[in-house]
């Protein structure tokens, strides 16, 4: 496993497979123990074992690592941009180089295919390598004021301390979506990792300071008691800038929190995406686009495809296409090289995705593919396809998070909008026509942040993501996501 991760540390833990990974708190450059002395375990979503005990960071462990961040700060705020981007540059190298350690990791801790986690370091990495490029492009501007009186003179400054909320679904990639534009900005970084997943996050600590990146600038804190070490950071008036990416939920909760300091927040909530094909469409390109949005991760994506609705005429085609290259994947654990689906990362999960499915059964659907959960060990759930779906099943309401596709055929494209639509949520959609035209067309009606045009595929670290409605505030990636880490000031001049 990971032996070079971590070089420079002792192994703290016997377990097996996180043996060579650091399992401590991440404060001031330093690896330390929770002060309470608390641990928690991280399990194998392929059998349910331990695989690693990590510090539990309690709310004066919080506070310290604000403090380091907060000292950290100036320092890193006046460090030349370019030598704030050749230390990403670096990152990325070091991630890079170690890209199949660093997939396993995620693979083990998470649970996802390897396959899946390789594509992950690719893409975590990628984030440092555009923030690295990006950290030179901080530009202001310069007017004449409309009076001619002076100069309006705008100049871009970090907005300081930022709390950085990750998921347990990409543990790479959400931290390095957040810390290589925080870095880049010339922000200094608390962040808080899933707790399902903090050995990822602790693998990034660890390859940043190896990077270059001094100490202080990014501190990482895993605690079992989120709630509470969160909402003591936001209490700080020195943090600045919250960056969560997760559900619904929790982000109103820290929106709410948020309020009380008037924290800058950026908000990368759930998503409900639908994925239309309308009759015109390459049905080819639809099966392939499809199996990549629904089954990418698994199906554990804010990003997912998860409501399918197909035009009239093709409906019928498409659902027995689809059930056919479902049933052919592969499930087995993440960590093994054939393959193709993983465990869902926890029980709860599992058993959600099951009842979500039993739901929509009860009402009449029918399962093309899968559809109940295997016995045995592990959280895993098949591949899915359901045909005929109540249009008021759960199913279409909720994230899935999971490998079950639910088709729902539809007639003409007023319709096809209006079901895309009825949802609280707006952070992808997918479209697919032989129609550019049409294209265009529905994808300006549909309320998403980002739409996918016979494609299945939208994230990409150079494009703004992000969602609309419920499922955000911002964008992250792209010019977009360095300026969600700067201040604009403005200085009224006369020359
Ligand atoms: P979650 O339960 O909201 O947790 C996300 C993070 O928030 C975790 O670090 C979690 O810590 C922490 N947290 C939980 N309760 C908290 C509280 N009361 N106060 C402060 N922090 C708290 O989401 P999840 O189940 O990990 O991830 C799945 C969700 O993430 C889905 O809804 C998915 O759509 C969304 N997601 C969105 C995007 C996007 O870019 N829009 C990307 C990926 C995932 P613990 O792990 O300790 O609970
Ligand atoms: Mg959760």
């Amino acid at each position: 496993m990971p032996r070079r991760l971590l070089a420079t540390v002792a192994p703290k833990s016997d377990l097996d497979h996180a043996g060579t990974v650091e399992t401590e708190l991440f404060i001031g450059g330093k690896w330390v123990p929770a002060s309470s002395g608390n641990r928690f375990d991280v399990l194998d979503p392929a059998s349910g074992e331990v695989i690693a005990s990590v510090a539990d960071g309690g709310e004066s462990d919080a506070v310290a690592a604000v403090d380091a961040a907060a000292e950290a700060g100036p320092a890193w705020a006046a460090t030349p941009p370019r030598v704030r981007g050749e230390a990403l540059r670096r990152a990325w190298e070091l991630m890079t180089e170690r890209a199949g350690e660093l997939a396993e990791l995620i693979s083990l801790e998470n649970g996802k295919a390897l396959v899946d986690a390789k594509g992950e370091v690719t893409y975590a990495a990628e984030f440092f390598r555009w923030f690295a490029e990006e950290a030179v492009r901080g530009a202001g501007e310069l007017a004449t004021a409309p009076s001619g009186a002076n100069r309006i003179l705008v100049t871009r400054q970090p907005v300081g301390v930022c709390v950085l909320v990750t998921p347990w679904n990409f543990p790479a990639a959400m931290a390095t979506r957040k810390i290589g534009p925080a870095l880049a900005a010339g922000c200094t970084v608390v962040l808080k990792p899933a707790s399902d997943t903090p050995l990822t996050a602790l693998a990034m600590a660890a390859i940043l300071a190896e990077a270059g990146v001094p100490s202080g600038v990014v501190n990482v804190l895993p605690s079992r008691s989120s709630g509470k070490v969160v909402g003591r950071m936001l209490k700080d008036p020195r943090v600045r800038k919250l960056s969560f990416t997760g559900s619904t939920e929790v982000g109103r909760l820290l929106l709410a929190q948020a309020a009380e300091g008037v924290v800058n927040t950026s908000m990368e909530l759930g998503g409900n995406a639908p994925f239309l094909v309308f009759a015109d469409a390459d049905l080819d390109a639809a099966i392939e686009g499809a199996m990549i949005a629904k089954m990418r991760n698994g199906g554990e994506a804010c990003t997912a495809a998860n409501r399918f609705y197909v035009e009239a005429p093709v409906a019928a085609d498409f659902s027995q296409r689809l059930a056919a290259r479902m049933s052919q994947l592969r499930v087995g654990p993440g960590t093994e090289e054939s393959t193709q689906v993983g465990p869902l990362v926890n029980e709860d999960t599992v058993a959600k995705v099951d009842s979500l499915v039993k739901g929509a059964l009860e009402a009449g659907a029918k399962a093309e593919t899968g559809g109940s959960r295997p016995d045995g060990a592990g959280f895993y759930y098949p591949p899915t396809v359901l045909t005929g779906v109540a249009p008021d099943s759960a199913i279409l309401r909720e994230e899935i998070f999971g490998p079950v596709a639910p088709i729902v055929t539809f007639t003409g494209e007023d319709e096809a909008v209006r079901l895309a639509n009825d949802t609280e949520y707006g952070l992808v959609a997918y479209v697919y026509t032989g129609d550019l035209a049409r294209g265009l067309r529905v994808s300006e009606a549909i309320e998403a942040g980002m739409v996918g045009l016979n494609r299945g595929l939208v994230s990409d670290p150079a494009a703004p993501f992000g969602g609309v409605k419920q499922s955000g505030i911002g964008r992250e990636g792209g010019h977009e996501g360095l300026l969600e880490y700067l201040e604009s000031k403005y200085i009224a001049v006369n020359w």
